[in-house]
């Protein structure tokens, strides 16, 4: 071919928006006038005969969106990868561009019939030849990238495209000469502008702004330094002429109707690639497969969302729908990502949701070790309230103390989680995503039980009286056989006049151990010495006068006895919670924080240690009752496994949900109030009666 550029445009005779595949189509149908449509396109058209070869493929009736001939397929050289549109309304064009391209002499290729691909709408190349930039995310799909890089023999850099508005990648992408780049930022994710910043200097970096991209300002033809183009703004147009290029703008507006514009009806023909270039797509795929209740429990959807939300696609390779509601089902996907990282971040959250990769049982667990005290190795495994497993020596290993945002650290054949800052120089750490699996299926126990209320969810206030029946149930089952209730409470539970009720269920055998911060003791104590909280009358609910003294006063007299434990022994603090926890041997943990009065002797202001110790006395809990405290409830969420029922109660829903969403099947939320919870949980269990004793009246 001839060094003069040569392009491909199509006759809009037979234009029309005769249906709706993209955003700008809504509205829109059989509202475009051809007659208007075929003045812009001749006036495009002449704006090119001017400055390059044009190229005409015969229209074809049937086939409106024929005119936007950039996606036909993508051309380097003398070869071409033929479009496979995405839509079916599009389909059909496919036979009639390869025609085209065969009878001029172009080497085809076609993508396997599964992969979406819309061509040069979707496939840029760098001005300088040197690199392809490929946009996935609405029509062309990320799997088709690695076929570009090798027929193309080009290094292909993907672009997701997450703004429905900028569907193909020349609606928002322009790379022009010298380097220059026009584009919409906004059109692309974090890690995309991210790849674009690293690959083009930021002087040759020209973003526009919003109402330049709905004008299609980045959907130009650049000849030479010529930019054909819709409509710019005085702004734009400054900033390209700054440049130097010249803007030409000619009026499209009846293909926006249709969501294209002057790149959109124009195919360059004869691109050219710097000829050193090495063939390489970044993209990675792997195989995994998830099996379970995958419909009912939505973790198929789950599973899509973490994948497509990370910057991933995916295929469904095998699919077996179990045919009874209590059989499970199982799918086999291909996932596919533009970096090993973002391959990682998908596969561990796969993972986290019991997916198993497929080449997984040849592969143990990669260990690296700690190179200095307190650091992690840089791709160390996270880990989730699931339990895991991992892969050391040919044997998969459960993980012991398991929890979130931990390290898995293997030791001989054991594995257990750990803190970063707990690591020791040359603790070996769980790295990648090897031989790490988990397990998702509710606990063994949970089956046998048929705990069945304990749906994850919130309640609303016409349910919480037969949510306080069934946890009352189950404190007392748990107590039964000497089983282990934690509840971690803030200072709303004494405010609110539960106190006593805790009190009561402390004294009843129900807590095993409590949890919170200096203000619930404070105030616990407070209203033992003096009948307030904070300076309220619990029982008449008024300040008293001077009362918020009785705050600072109680936590001065228990600082001169030492602890709480002694000012009980000495006999100067006679009830409430923790009088009740010394009495019965119930361990308690104060964990401090930056608001705290005092503190207590007993509050630990050491928040390592005080986490050490939350972690020490949840260990082996049954079941955990999160009380009104936000903070520290969120701090125990952390810190529990999968499997140990959850409940959490708060006045407020954003807290419930956020508590009781771990998407794990035995958590409940509960949004009341604290005070009346706990009355009803004492009543309910007083009706219930203790052990085979009869129940009282
Ligand atoms: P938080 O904000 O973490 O949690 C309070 C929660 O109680 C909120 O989620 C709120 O929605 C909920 N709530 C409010 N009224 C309720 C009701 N009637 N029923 C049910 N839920 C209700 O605060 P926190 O846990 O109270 O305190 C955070 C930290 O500050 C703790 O460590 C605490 O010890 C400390 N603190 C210290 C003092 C003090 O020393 N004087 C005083 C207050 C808090």
């Amino acid at each position: 071919m001839s060094s003069l550029i040569q392009y491909l445009m199509c006759p809009p005779d037979h234009y029309e928006v005769d249906y709706v595949i993209n955003p700008w189509m809504v509205g829109n149908v059989h509202r475009s006038s051809r007659e208007r449509a075929v003045q812009q396109w001749q006036a495009l058209y002449q704006h090119l005969s001017q400055r390059a070869k044009v190229h005409l493929v015969e229209p074809v009736q049937g086939w409106p969106d024929m005119v936007f001939t950039a996606n036909a397929g993508l051309i380097l050289g003398s070869t071409v990868v033929l479009s496979r549109f995405y839509h079916p309304e599009r389909q059909g064009e496919q036979p009639h561009f390869k025609a085209w391209f065969e009878k001029q002499g172009y080497t085809v290729y076609e993508l396997p019939p599964a992969l979406a691909f819309e061509g040069a709408g979707d496939a840029l190349l760098d001005r300088a030849g040197r690199w392809l930039w490929a946009g996935y995310g609405f029509r062309s799909m990320l799997e088709s990238h690695p076929y570009l890089a090798k027929w193309l023999e080009i290094e292909v850099l993907s672009l997701r495209l997450v703004d429905e508005r900028f569907y193909h990648l020349d609606t928002c992408f322009c790379p022009l000469s010298e380097g220059y780049l026009l584009y919409y930022p906004a059109a692309f994710d974090a890690y995309s502008n991210r790849l674009i910043e690293m690959r083009v200097p930021p002087e040759k970096r020209i973003p526009v702004q919003e109402a330049d991209a709905i004008h299609f300002a980045c959907n130009a033809v650049d000849v030479n330094g010529t930019i054909l183009v819709n409509w710019v703004s005085p702004e734009l147009e400054a900033t390209l002429q700054e440049r130097g290029f010249t803007v030409v703008q000619t009026d499209l507006t009846e293909f926006l109707k249709a969501g294209g514009a002057a790149k959109c009806l124009t195919l360059r023909l004869n691109e050219t690639v710097a000829p050193q270039t090495d063939p390489v797509a970044t993209v990675l795929s792997r195989t995994v497969t998830l099996q379970g209740h995958l419909v009912d429990s939505a973790l198929l959807t789950e599973a899509v969302d973490c994948i497509v939300e990370n910057g991933g696609s995916f295929q469904i390779l095998k699919f077996h729908l179990g045919e009874k509601r209590q059989s499970t089902s199982t799918v086999e996907l291909s996932v596919s990502a533009p970096t090993e990282e973002m391959l990682d971040t998908i596969l561990s959250g796969l993972i986290e949701r019991g997916a198993r990769l497929a080449e997984q049982s040849h592969q143990d667990a990669r260990l690296e070790r700690v190179q200095k005290s307190g650091v992690a190795p840089d791709d160390f495994y996270v880990t989730t309230i699931y339990p895991t497993e991992v892969r050391v020596a040919g044997q998969w290993i459960p993980v012991q103390r398991q929890r979130m945002d931990g390290v898995i650290v293997v030791k001989g054949s054991a594995a257990y989680c750990t803190l970063i800052r707990d690591l020791q120089v040359g603790d070996a750490v769980v790295c990648g995503v090897e031989g790490i699996r988990t397990l998702r299926q509710a606990s063994k126990e949970r089956g046998s039980q048929e705990f069945t209320f304990m749906g994850s969810g919130v309640s609303s206030e016409r349910r919480v009286e037969i949510l306080v029946e069934q946890i009352a149930w189950e404190l007392r089952r748990i107590k039964e056989r000497g089983g282990k209730t934690v509840v971690v409470a803030g200072p709303v539970v004494i405010h609110t006049g539960g106190g006593s009720h805790l009190a009561t269920l402390i004294r009843g055998g129900y807590v095993q151990a409590l949890l919170g911060g200096n203000a619930i003791a404070v105030h616990d104590l407070e209203q033992n010495l003096y009948g307030t909280s904070l300076g309220v009358d619990l029982v008449r609910g008024n300040a008293v006068k001077g009362g918020h003294k009785h705050h600072l006063k109680t936590i001065n007299l228990i600082r001169k006895h030492g602890s709480i434990r002694a000012a009980v022994e000495a006999g100067v603090i006679t009830g409430g919670v923790f009088y009740e926890c010394i009495r019965a041997g119930v361990p308690f943990s104060l964990a401090g924080s930056i608001r705290d009065d005092g503190p207590l002797p007993d509050t630990e202001m050491d928040l390592v240690k005080a986490q050490q110790d939350y972690a020490r006395l949840i260990q082996g809990a049954d079941m955990v009752l999160m009380l009104s405290s936000m903070l520290h409830s969120i701090g125990v969420g952390n810190m529990t496994p999968a499997g140990v029922k959850l409940i959490c109660v708060d006045i407020n829903p954003a807290v419930v949900t956020k508590l009781a969403d771990r998407g794990s099947l035995e958590s409940v939320g509960i949004v009341t109030d604290v005070g009346l919870f706990l009355s009803l949980l004492v009543q309910q269990l007083a009706r219930l009666g203790q052990g085979y004793e009869r129940p009282q009246p």
